[in-house]
C-alpha cells in the first residue's frame, strides 16, 4: 500500500511505515495535481502537515483513499467531518510536540525578562560604539524563580508548560474551564519523581496576579485577550501566544505595549500568517518567532513514529 507523505515525514515514520510494508512517497506533489497523482499512483494514505489541503474535491475525486494523516494538531487544512462521512479515516499527532512548544515558550520567557530577543537586535549594530549603553538599557532584568505564571487553557501544551515552569520554582496559576484540577508529574533524569495536583482558577483570579500569562487552547474565533482583559492584569506583565494568531488580539496588544501597561510579549504566532503585520514585527518589546513551536527533531520525529503505528493498526 502506497503512503504519500506530501509535506516530508522525518525518517522515523518513513522507517517505521517501511518495516510494516508500505511504500513511501515523499515527493512534493503541487496542489493542482494532487488529484491526478493520488489516483494514478493508487496512494492509499495521504499525509500532510499544515500545506497541503485536503478539502472536498480531493476527498470526492480519489476513491481509493482510506486515510487523511496531519503531523500535528490543528486540522484547519483537511475537510475533516467531510472525509469521515465518506468513511476515511482522519488522524493526527495531538501530543507529540507539546513539550517542544512548552520549551518555546520557555525560551521566548527567559528571553524576555533579560531583553536578550532585543540585545540580539542592537548588538550586531551598536555593540562595539555604544557598549556601555546597551549594558545599561539591559540592566533591569528580572528572574523567573519565584514568579507567577498564568497559563490560559491546561490541556496537553498548557500541562508541559506547568511542568518547566514548577522545576524553575514558579507558582502556577492555571485556568481551564473544562478542567478542574490536573496531576502534573515531574519526572528527572535520574528517575526520581515529583508530584503536582494543579486546580485551576477563575479567569479573573488569574489575570490579577500573573506575572506572565501564556495561552495554550483552540482559535476561540475571536481574541481571547484584548483591552478588557489587558486592563485587568498586574502592570508589568508578560504575554506569550505560542497558540493560534489572534488569541491575543495584535492592535490592543500594541497599545498595552506603548502604554508600558504590558512590558514584553512573546508571540510565535501570528494574525495574519505568512504576511505578519509590520508594526508588530518591528515592536522593540515583542519577541518574535516563526511559528516554530512544534519544529524540533525530537517533536518531528515523535509525530513521524505515532503516524506510523496508526497507520499501520487502521490499515493492516
Ligand atoms: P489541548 O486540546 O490539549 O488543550 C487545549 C485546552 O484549552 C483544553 O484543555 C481546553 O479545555 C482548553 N480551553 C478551551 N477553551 C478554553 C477557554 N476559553 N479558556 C481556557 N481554556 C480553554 O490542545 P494543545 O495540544 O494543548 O494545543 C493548544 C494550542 O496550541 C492549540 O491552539 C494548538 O493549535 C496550538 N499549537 C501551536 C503550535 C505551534 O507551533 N506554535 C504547535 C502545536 C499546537
Amino acid at each position: 500500500m502506497k503512503i504519500l507523505a506530501n509535506d516530508g515525514i522525518a525518517k522515523s515514520g518513513i522507517d517505521a511505515l517501511e518495516a510494516a510494508g508500505f511504500e513511501v512517497i515523499t515527493d512534493k506533489v503541487a496542489q493542482e495535481r494532487l488529484i491526478e497523482f493520488i489516483n494514478e499512483n493508487d496512494v492509499a494514505g495521504l499525509l500532510v502537515r499544515s500545506a497541503t489541503k485536503v478539502r472536498k474535491d480531493i476527498i470526492d475525486s480519489c476513491s481509493n483513499l482510506k486515510l487523511i494523516g496531519r503531523g500535528g494538531v490543528g486540522m484547519d487544512n483537511i475537510d475533516v467531518e467531510y472525509a469521515r462521512e465518506k468513511g476515511l479515516h482522519v488522524i493526527n499527532t495531538p501530543g507529540a510536540s507539546s513539550a517542544s512548544v512548552a520549551e518555546l515558550v520557555f525560551a521566548h520567557l527567559f528571553g524576555m525578562v533579560r531583553f536578550l530577543f532585543d540585545a540580539n537586535r542592537n548588538m550586531p549594530l551598536e555593540g562595539e560604539t555604544h557598549f556601555k549603553e546597551l549594558k545599561k538599557s539591559y540592566g533591569a532584568g528580572i528572574e523567573l524563580r519565584g514568579k507567577k505564571i498564568g497559563i490560559i487553557g491546561f490541556g496537553r501544551i498548557g500541562r508541559e508548560v506547568a511542568k518547566i515552569a514548577l522545576g524553575q520554582g514558579m507558582e502556577v496559576l492555571a485556568h481551564d474551564p473544562y478542567c478542574e484540577s490536573a496531576e502534573i508529574e515531574l519526572n528527572f533524569f535520574d528517575g526520581q519523581k515529583a508530584n503536582f495536583n494543579i486546580k485551576t482558577i477563575a479567569i479573573e483570579e488569574l489575570y490579577k496576579n500573573a506575572d506572565f500569562i501564556t495561552v495554550h487552547v483552540p482559535f476561540q474565533g475571536e481574541p481571547l485577550i484584548a483591552r478588557k482583559e489587558i486592563e485587568m492584569m498586574k502592570d508589568n506583565v508578560g504575554l506569550i501566544n505560542a497558540a493560534r494568531g489572534g488569541i491575543i488580539h495584535e492592535e490592543d496588544l500594541l497599545e498595552a505595549l506603548d502604554s508600558g501597561k504590558v512590558r514584553f510579549a512573546g508571540l510565535d504566532v501570528f494574525e495574519n500568517e505568512p504576511s505578519p503585520n509590520m508594526r508588530v514585527l518591528m515592536a522593540h518589546q515583542i519577541s518574535l518567532s516563526p511559528h516554530i513551536g512544534a519544529a524540533t527533531l525530537e517533536a518531528q520525529d515523535r509525530i513521524g513514529t505515532e503516524l506510523a503505528e496508526q497507520i499501520e493498526s487502521l490499515l493492516k
